[in-house]
């Protein structure tokens, strides 16, 4: 982050603006409507500044620009238009530890303004940094549609309101998850109408019957395969609601920034040092969370109910009487057959889809291999890449043609995605030649050689389809 954003408080603070025209204008009312007791210095007004000035808002000092008239001030803004005139400016005021800003020109400025949403109290300030002006407006205008004007309201009411609440209900976990229930539901729908009244009404009835122990839930949520845009809503909703986050490996990072800020977040995943927790531990540990009061979100890869251990985890949560709800997500088969352009199912060559883990147990792959071979089929193996050879070699030997096609998909969905498609017979040759990195699936069955007429995903170009060219989309 380049720039720490933060909101001022400029109410009957000294502040210095420094030109007389139109950028000057639009500044000396942003200033003047946060309050500023506002100085402009300028030889000349233009008509807007001057009536400002006339009406006793602001105090206009005829004069040229000097080091002196930063004295004092709180914020300094140079909007003269002139180059040379507000880079003096900018050193006064940075010579006088005085923030200033130079309009149109973060390079020279101590601070750059945002751009606003003001449904005040509520305020949406955005920024690109400086340098992407276009980008910013273009994304202030979808949040001015998706926040309407009365949530001005709805903000001002919970400002009201924050101490009969804070009276009523002590426990700080158990008082967010009140007003987050007020905010999501039918009083906020009455201010954002004008009903102020009956959102007061239905408030007082409410907090009398609110319970001070805060309910402790679990939320096993499918963090989908590795692309966030893959999360579902839910997920997204209960990750920033959550006051802990479980997650583990295959978990990316970006998603675990979503979580709300001041969230607990435990990686339970393996560490270099190998240090891991077991999954009883685990299952104990969010048992312990919800008791606490918590409301906790069990993140796994793709989804929490295939290959993920989800089933137990919420087994020790049932036995023990925690709340809990699951929450699905893409697996990787869905991903990685979206992404490859491999269909899982295809009226001319596979008619089911069997998913298997390629995890060896005891040492010997345990798996139904007859029923495996069955044809018209497509196999996705989960964890099975380091077992791939034996598997290759058993899905021959159980009857299925040696040139069936096969593709092993790695870290699928994402910008590392790479696609390797072979055959039974080579692919333990081929993966011997290349390092296949983790995670990576392997998909067994004629809907294979679909990849190369509807592989559609370029990891270089970020995913977007209308960007593709050139022929090595993410292949080995
Ligand atoms: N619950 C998860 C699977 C967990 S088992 C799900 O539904 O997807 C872990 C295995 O999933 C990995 O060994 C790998 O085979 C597969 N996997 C997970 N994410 C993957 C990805 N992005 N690309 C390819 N394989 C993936």
């Amino acid at each position: 982050m380049d720039y720490f954003p933060i909101f001022l408080k400029l109410r009957d603070r000294p502040c210095l603006l420094v030109g007389g025209g139109e950028t000057a204008l639009r500044k000396a009312r942003l200033l003047l409507d946060a309050g500023a007791v506002l100085t402009v210095v300028a030889p000349d007004l233009g008509p807007g500044l001057a009536e400002l000035a006339a009406r006793g808002q602001l105090r206009h000092l005829a004069e040229t620009f000097a080091s002196r008239h930063v004295e004092h001030m709180r914020l300094v803004v140079a909007a003269s238009g002139q180059p040379a005139l507000d880079r003096l400016v900018a050193e006064a005021a940075e010579a006088a530890d005085i923030w200033v800003n130079v309009v149109d020109d973060p390079q020279t400025s101590s601070y750059i303004t945002p751009s606003i949403i003001d449904r005040s109290p509520l305020v949406i300030a955005l920024s690109t940094g400086g340098g992407a002006p276009v980008l910013a407006r273009m994304l202030r205008e979808r949040l001015e549609s998706l926040i309407p004007a009365g949530w001005g309201r709805v903000a001002d009411f919970a400002r009201l309101m924050r101490q009969r609440v804070s009276a009523r209900i002590a426990n700080s976990d158990a008082r967010r998850a009140f007003w987050e229930s007020v905010l999501a539901g039918p009083i906020a729908e009455d201010l954002v109408a004008g009903n102020l009244e009956r959102a007061e009404a239905q408030l007082t009835e409410r907090l009398a019957n609110a319970d001070d122990v805060p309910r402790g839930a679990v939320y096993l949520v499918g963090a989908g395969p590795g692309n966030p845009d893959l999360l579902t809503f839910r997920a997204l909703h209960l990750m920033q609601q959550a006051d802990v986050v479980l997650y583990d490996n295959l978990v990316a990072d970006v998603m675990v920034n979503w979580v709300r800020r001041d969230a607990e977040r435990i990686y339970v995943g393996k560490t270099r040092a190998n240090h891991t927790l077991s999954q009883e531990e685990i299952n104990l540990l969010m048992v312990r969370l919800a008791r606490d009061g918590k409301r906790v979100v069990r993140l796994k890869g793709g989804d929490p109910f295939i290959f993920g251990r989800g089933g137990e985890e919420i087994a020790t949560l049932a036995q023990h009487g925690i709340p809990f709800e699951v929450v699905p997500g893409v697996t990787a088969a869905s991903g990685a057959a979206a992404y490859a352009g491999i269909p899982l199912t295809h009226r001319d060559y596979a008619q089911s889809v069997t998913f298997v883990t390629g995890h060896r147990q005891d040492g010997s792959i345990d798996l139904d291999w007859p029923m495996l071979c069955r044809p018209r089929q497509t196999v996705v193996v989960y964890m099975g890449v380091a077992t791939a050879p034996a598997l290759c070699e058993a899905f021959i030997r159980h009857g299925r043609a040696a040139d069936c096609p096969v593709a092993v998909v790695e870290r699928a969905t994402t910008v590392d995605q790479r696609v390797l498609v072979s055959t039974l017979a080579d692919l333990p040759d081929k993966l011997a030649a290349v390092q296949i990195r983790s995670p990576s699936l392997i998909i067994v069955g004629e809907v294979v050689q679909l990849a190369a007429q509807l592989g559609w995903f370029d990891p270089r170009a970020g995913g977007d389809p209308a960007t593709i060219g050139g022929s090595s989309r993410g292949t080995f």
